[in-house]
């Protein structure tokens, strides 16, 4: 006999444990299946990064509504997702200052409290740095890092708190569909019959949604991020950084160790399924290299260990895929591009009004719409900008 609910989501990281919490503060009766246990996949790999500066308006948003759950995780989760407030950093060559000026103008507008600063503001902030004279950034005070798999963990035991449903090891190997709809999945650990069924499948949402007879432009992104131990000659406070110039980031671990992962020669393609236990030979050697290039301290550093995380990227424009697409009933929560952490509470939210209600009204989503892919629509910074990733 199949068990029923109203919604089923497909996958157990944070932004499936996000979308189940807010639909079940809702009274709806939702069935989380998660084919490992819960932030198994890029959830559990990811480094965590909370800030609000991005190019593009929309996921600004996003990222700025996500900070308030954040901060504020304990009233309105109840439990822990580590967060830890260091002050951010997003660090361009002296040529992009109108960009970050234009882009910091638009994140205060939102009533985030960001502004651009010059070399000497940021070696006052961020000591341990090598600041070129013409360099310029934008500094969040507010923002740092969470734990993500404590995040995910705390949204899914408050999810189960409100009556929603986990079933862990077990993979969803068919999406049935009647007449148009769909009406439920068939697991490896029996069926479910449901109206709504989400796709929050991450480096696997691309043969989740085929499933359901859908192609979506999605590729496998692989990331290799690395430990390493601060001497204590290395002056402090190093507040999270995305380091523009020499393709980084970096932020702290703790007070002795900082997490370095790099922009460029990120793998695209392959299976989800591949192990992630190791990084890329070559990543400890340029990851170090590029590092003490920023924190010329690091040089007495100690490379502890590094591993590698996939998520599923969206190959138009590295930018999210929200909310209905394909069959009637069957909905995408994917695509995060390697940065779909930060966003999770928001869009968990965003993604919860619309099945519910038929729109997302406490956060805009709507710009991340699938169908912007067949209108030829692709998303880009307003004030230009390249993507991320490569
Ligand atoms: C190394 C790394 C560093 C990152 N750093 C940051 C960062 O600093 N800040 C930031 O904002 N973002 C970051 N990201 C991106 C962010 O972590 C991801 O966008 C986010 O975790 C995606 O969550 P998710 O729930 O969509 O996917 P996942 O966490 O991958 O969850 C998908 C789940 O679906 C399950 N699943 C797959 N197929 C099936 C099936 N058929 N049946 C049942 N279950 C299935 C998988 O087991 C998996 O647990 C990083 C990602 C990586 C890999």
């Amino acid at each position: 006999m199949s068990e029923t609910a109203d919604v089923v989501v497909i996958g157990g990281g944070v932004q499936g444990a996000s979308l189940a919490f807010h639909l079940a503060s809702r009274g709806t009766r939702v069935i989380v299946v998660e084919r490992a246990t819960v932030a198994a996949g890029a959830t559990g790999r990811s480094s965590g990064l909370v800030r609000v500066y991005y190019d593009l308006l929309a996921e600004a948003r996003l990222a700025a509504t996500a900070h308030e759950w954040f901060r504020d995780w304990e009233a309105r989760v109840g439990g822990d997702c580590g967060f830890t407030r260091t002050g951010f950093l997003w660090i361009e060559p002296g040529d992009a200052e109108a960009r970050v000026r234009a882009n910091v103008a638009s994140h205060r507008a939102l009533g985030v409290d960001s502004t651009v600063v010059d070399a000497a503001a940021m070696r006052e902030l961020a000591p341990g740095l090598a600041i070129a004279d013409d360099e310029v950034a934008a500094w969040e005070p507010g923002s740092g890092y969470a734990d993500p798999s404590m995040t995910a963990g705390s949204l899914i035991r408050a999810a189960r708190e409100r009556g929603a449903t986990l079933r862990q090891g077990a993979s969803v190997t068919a999406i049935r569909v009647t007449g148009g709809r769909v009406d439920g999945v068939d697991t490896t650990k029996g069926s479910i019959d449901a109206p709504v069924v989400v796709n929050a499948a991450g480096g696997w949402a691309k043969e989740v949604a085929a499933l359901a007879g859908l192609e979506i432009p999605l590729t496998v992104w692989r990331h290799d991020t690395g430990y390493l131990g601060v001497p204590a000659s290395v002056p402090r406070p190093i507040p999270v950084v995305i380091d523009i110039a020499n393709e980084m980031y970096f932020r702290p671990e703790g007070t002795e160790l900082v997490l370095v992962g790099l922009e460029d020669d990120n793998q695209m393609g392959g299976s989800p399924d591949r192990d992630t236990a190791s990084a890329a030979p070559t990543f400890r050697d340029r990851a170090a290299e590029r590092i003490v290039r920023r924190v010329p301290g690091l040089i007495d550093g100690t490379f502890r260990t590094a591993h590698s995380g996939q998520d599923g990227l969206s190959t138009p424009d590295q930018r999210p895929m929200l909310g209905p697409a394909g069959p009637d009933g069957f909905y995408l929560d994917c695509g995060h591009s390697g940065t779909g952490f930060k966003t999770a509470p928001a869009v968990g939210l965003g993604m919860a009004e619309l099945i519910l209600d038929g729109a997302a009204t406490s956060v805009d989503i709507a710009p991340f719409a699938f169908t912007r892919f067949a209108a030829g629509r692709v998303l880009e910074g307003e004030h230009g900008g390249a993507p991320v990733w490569r």
